[in-house]
């Protein structure tokens, strides 16, 4: 039988009418012959309640029993899940994630999944089971002790098991019916689209449209797993959504496929660093020991052996990364003269494979920012990607005006 993964996020299990929407469309793909992996997530606002409470009980809790408390969400929707079908008269049972087993690392709270052996779910199909209803965000260290993969975690999971299972396809049923061309409560323009490429679903994913896990696009790159995004709450067609594809299935493409966001961006500037070798080592070593998440990096002209080096990173980690600049200046590693901080920025992006082959994306870029009058900060280009910062109130103009300039709104 061939196989399918149907991943479904909280807002789809949110109650147990949405749970029996979300079989009724089970079955109907049970109905046409496949054996049914479900991953499900917790209810919507399971998970962050969990976590409140671990905050609550135990400030610097044990990293342990944070992941035994917050992975019980998705075990209530599998089990639900699995009378539901039953209720159906579909075949199923509900899996937690060491029963499969999901075998992670020991990263509490981020581990990685590293294998899922088949054995046991596949005996259970060959005993006539037609939907195996696994918890999502969830498996097993080498310890023996529940882990979690990180927030977002069960579309990790999902992936993971259409790889796993060599499944014919992998669809994530969401609130929202694909991926937009950009977030449609910034552009009433934004266009759904049919398909998109790996590469560039994993640079939108990461630049803030919180649709999938980005670990979970990046393992579906690697292994190839035929990704599909699309709404539980509509009636759907077999080509609904967006598939999410190698770049050899899609036949043409456009410059720019769509314009990311990340509204929360902080830039900060050390004024007057030596000009040494080594520099760039001694600030953003202690940033990374800090957990501060540098993006983009600009180091200015130098003037008498003297820098000036410019770097963005989310504006709750300001703090973090001042502390840290202050304790290496303190201990000697590095000198300036100031650090300044501009918390009012965010980033704007467009993301496109064709970009590799189509001149002159950065230019029509600029020239629209500047018939706006939108000053750029910082920007950085990558193979498939532009990006500036900008001061965050013009960041809705900015978006808009791209998303003209590059005509998305005739994106399909
Ligand atoms: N329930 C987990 C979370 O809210 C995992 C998931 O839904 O993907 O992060
Ligand atoms: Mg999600």
């Amino acid at each position: 039988m061939p196989t399918l993964v149907m991943k479904f996020g909280g807002t789809s299990v949110a109650n147990l009418d949405r749970i029996k929407r979300a079989a009724k469309r089970v079955g109907v793909e049970v109905a046409k012959g496949y054996d049914v992996i479900v991953i499900v997530s917790a209810m919507s606002g399971k998970t962050n309640e969990l976590v409140g409470w671990v905050n609550e009980t135990s400030p610097l809790y044990d990293a342990r029993e944070y992941d035994a408390v917050v992975a019980s969400g998705e075990l209530v929707t599998a089990g639900l899940m699995a009378l539901t079908l039953q209720e159906m008269d579909v075949p199923a049972r509900s899996w937690q994630g060491w029963q499969v087993p999901v075998l992670t690392t020991s990263a509490h709270s981020s581990a990685r999944i590293e294998d899922i052996p088949t054995e046991n779910i596949n005996a259970k199909f060959g005993e006539g089971m037609k939907v195996a209803v696994v918890a999502g965000f969830q498996g097993v260290s080498p310890e023996g002790r529940v882990t979690t993969l990180g927030r977002g975690g069960s579309d990790t999971t999902a992936v993971a098991f259409a790889a796993a299972f060599d499944a014919e396809r992998c669809d994530i049923y969401t609130d929202v019916d694909g991926v937009y061309t950009t977030d449609p409560r910034v552009s009433d323009k934004a266009r759904k689209l049919d398909k998109i490429a790996f590469e560039e679903m994993l640079e939108l994913a990461s630049l803030g449209a919180k649709v999938l896990q980005t670990r979970s696009v990046e393992l579906a790159m690697r292994y190839k797993v035929k990704l599909r995004v699309l709404s539980s709450f509509e009636e759907q067609s077999d080509d609904a959504g967006t598939l999410v594809c190698d770049e050899e299935e899609l036949m043409e493409s456009n410059a720019v496929s769509g314009v990311a966001f990340s509204r929360d961006e902080a830039k900060m500037t050390l004024i007057s660093v030596a000009d040494r070798p080594g520099i760039a080592a001694a600030i953003f070593g202690p940033l990374a020991d800090a957990g501060v998440n540098v993006d983009m990096i600009v180091q200015n002209i130098s003037e008498e052996g003297r820098t000036d080096m410019t770097f963005s990173c989310p504006v709750d980690q300001v703090a973090r990364a001042e502390k840290a600049m202050e304790e290496a200046k303190t201990s000697g590693e590095i000198n300036y003269h100031d650090l300044v901080a501009d918390t009012d920025v965010a980033k704007v992006s467009v993301v496109g494979i064709g970009m590799r082959s189509h001149a002159g994306v950065a230019a029509k870029m600029f020239a629209s920012l500047r018939e706006e009058g939108i000053n750029i900060k910082v920007i950085t280009t990558s193979e498939i990607k532009i990006s500036v910062l900008i001061d965050r109130k013009y960041m809705e103009l900015a978006v808009q005006a791209l998303h003209d300039a590059f005509e998305l709104d005739k994106a399909a």
